[in-house]
């Protein structure tokens, strides 16, 4: 091991800043907040550093570096610009045998200052002993992701009911049970939720207990349209924290590949043969039995799960039945369709607002108001509606919208394999059907679809100008040819 990791405790102790420029500023900081008795030697401050002394924040020692600043410091930091001035405060410090860190500098250092995740009382240290630091800021990055600011709260209370967990726990098995429970159950979710008190009232409880309640519930979360950088870090520390994941057809593989590797994963789309009903009510009861036995459940749905995604009936049904559970949204198809297909939904000069439609749906139970869709400018997407474009588009113009409203058919969205197609509404349900459009798809009708084809930069792009130019090699020749607008029902 090349450096010995100690966690100092500064409060009230005198430590010597060198320096006082931005980089002692920071260092600054860093020292009052551990409650350091800080010393700040330098001929000048910046503005803040002379605001702290100023406030008698900390003490300014004027001029250029004298040894017997060190006098009575437990810790010594050198942040000046000068590597000759550094190199003399830690040959200062190595003089008296106290520990001297310069700033970005580990071969004039005897210690060095870790990069921190901070979840107070909780804290992450890193090193790379000096040989990567880019490599340590990777590493704090990854864990700053993975858990939420609820550990500093949740480590409080723990601390806060040390002794009255070891009374009500005197056996170490039971008390170790007893803590992975106020990890993983409800007290932590409580805390998440902005809950304090509720979150104490369930240790309070727990404590009477005998065994403490299972820590079993369900974590509706949204996996976004496929792209698993769209994911929320919500989403994704509810991914690692998954005892089991039962996810539907629209999330992708990329996505299920970042759940923790031992989260047993099930699909739950619907079967052959199976109505919607069935389907799920069989989901219902899986959400239902494995968070009673236990377990930390993932519902993870494409998408947003309160975006034609059903999850209001399954918390309906989880709240009937007692089951703990929390909401993860996610990135809905329109919203990433959208960006992906550099269709701005709404516009100061096009669309003053946007509507998120279902086409699906049989016409008799039917109760879209396309009276309303027909007016204005406004901007619809469409979801479930690749085979139904031909239907929609006459009811659209049916009811009023110009047959030459741009449109965008995005298929597949921010997946590798997207494909974007921009025609009019005339013509997008002949072009869809030429070109193989299938889903998932999203339709966006409206002035705005009208920017795609210039604000384009992800994936295939199809539209009519970029069509005429491919000319005969477009497939079946038949990209120029635009198909006459449908009859109006
Ligand atoms: N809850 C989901 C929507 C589920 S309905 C959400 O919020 O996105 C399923 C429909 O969503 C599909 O038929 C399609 O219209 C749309 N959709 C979902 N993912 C998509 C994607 N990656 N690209 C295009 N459309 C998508």
């Amino acid at each position: 091991m090349k450096l010995f990791p100690l966690f100092a405790d500064l409060h009230g102790r005198a430590v010597l800043l060198v320096g006082g420029g931005a980089v002692a500023q920071r260092k600054a900081q860093a020292l009052l907040e551990a409650g350091a008795d800080l010393w700040v030697g330098a001929p000048e401050l910046t503005p803040q550093l002379r605001q702290w002394a100023d406030a008698g924040r900390l003490r300014h020692l004027p001029g250029e570096f004298e040894p017997h600043w060190l006098q009575g410091k437990w810790l010594v930091i050198a942040a000046t610009d000068r590597r000759e001035v550094n190199a003399q405060v830690a040959q200062a410090g190595n003089a008296r045998a106290q520990l001297v860190n310069v700033v970005d500098d580990p071969e004039l250092s005897s210690f060095q200052v870790p990069s921190i995740v901070d979840r107070s009382p909780l804290i992450v240290a890193i090193s790379s002993s000096g040989a990567a630091p880019v490599l340590a800021r990777r590493l704090r990055e990854r864990i700053e992701s993975l858990f939420d600011h609820a550990l500093g709260p949740l480590a409080e209370l723990a601390a806060r009911y040390r002794a009255r967990i070891r009374a009500a726990r005197p056996q170490m098995g039971p008390r170790r049970a007893f803590y992975d429970w106020l990890l993983d159950g409800p007290v932590a979710a409580l805390l998440r939720q902005g809950r304090p008190q509720a979150a104490q009232a369930a240790l309070e409880a727990a404590l009477q207990a005998p065994v403490p309640p299972r820590p079993g519930s369900v974590c509706l979360v949204g996996a976004g349209p496929g792209d698993p950088g769209l994911l929320t870090l919500r989403a994704l520390r509810a991914l690692n924290e998954a005892d089991i994941i039962l996810y539907d057809r629209l999330v992708g593989d990329a996505v299920l590949s970042l759940a923790r590797r031992d989260a047993e994963q099930v699909f739950v789309g619907k079967r052959a043969g199976e109505d919607h009903h069935a389907t799920q009510a069989r989901i219902h009861a899986l959400m239902r039995e494995h968070a009673q036995a236990g377990r930390r459940v993932v519902r993870l749905k494409g998408g947003d799960a309160f975006i034609f995604g059903r999850g209001g009936e399954e918390l309906q049904y989880l709240r009937a039945h007692g089951v703990p559970y929390e909401v993860v949204p996610g990135v809905t198809a329109a919203l990433a369709c959208a960006a992906y297909g550099a269709v701005p939904l709404t516009h100061r000069d096009h669309a003053q607002s946007v509507q998120l439609i279902t086409a699906h749906g049989k016409e008799e139970n039917d109760t879209l108001d396309w009276q309303a869709l027909g007016r204005g400018t406004h901007t619809l997407a469409f979801y479930m509606g690749v085979s139904q474009l031909q239907r929609l588009a006459e009811r659209l113009i049916a009811h009023g919208r110009a047959p030459d409203t741009p449109c965008a058919l995005v298929e597949n969205g921010t997946r590798p394999d997207q494909r974007a197609l921009y025609a009019p509404l005339s013509d997008i349900a002949a072009q869809a059907r030429r070109h193989g459009y299938a889903p998932p798809s999203l339709l966006i009708v409206g002035e705005v679809a009208g920017l795609g084809p210039e604000l384009s930069w992800y994936g295939q792009v199809l539209h009519e100008a970029q069509a005429r130019l491919a000319g005969p090699a477009a497939p079946q020749g038949g990209r120029t040819g635009r198909e006459p607008p449908p009859p109006a029902p």
